[in-house]
C-alpha cells in the first residue's frame, strides 16, 4: 500500500477516484478474472457505459468498500 490517492482512469482526468469498476473481457480473460478501472464521481457513468455496452462490466463498487470489504 502507498499513500498515493488513486486517480480516475478516464483519459485526462486527474481527480481522485471514488468508484471501482470491475470488468472482464471474455475474449481475453478467464471468467473469474477481474480488471479494474477507477472512476471519479463525474466519470463513473461514462466509463460504466463504455464497459456496459460491450458486455464487460461486472461490478461497480465504492473504492472504500473495494479496499476494505466488510465482514461477510
Ligand atoms: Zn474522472
Amino acid at each position: 500500500m502507498t499513500d498515493e490517492t488513486p486517480i480516475c482512469s478516464a483519459k485526462g482526468c486527474r481527480v481522485d477516484a471514488v468508484w471501482v469498476l470491475a470488468w472482464n473481457n471474455p475474449k481475453l480473460h478467464t471468467p473469474d478474472r477481474r480488471k479494474t478501472w477507477l472512476a471519479c464521481e463525474e466519470h463513473r457513468e461514462h466509463l460504466s457505459q463504455f464497459l456496459g455496452v460491450r458486455g464487460f462490466l461486472k461490478d461497480v463498487v465504492l473504492l472504500t468498500e473495494w479496499q476494505n470489504p466488510g465482514p461477510s
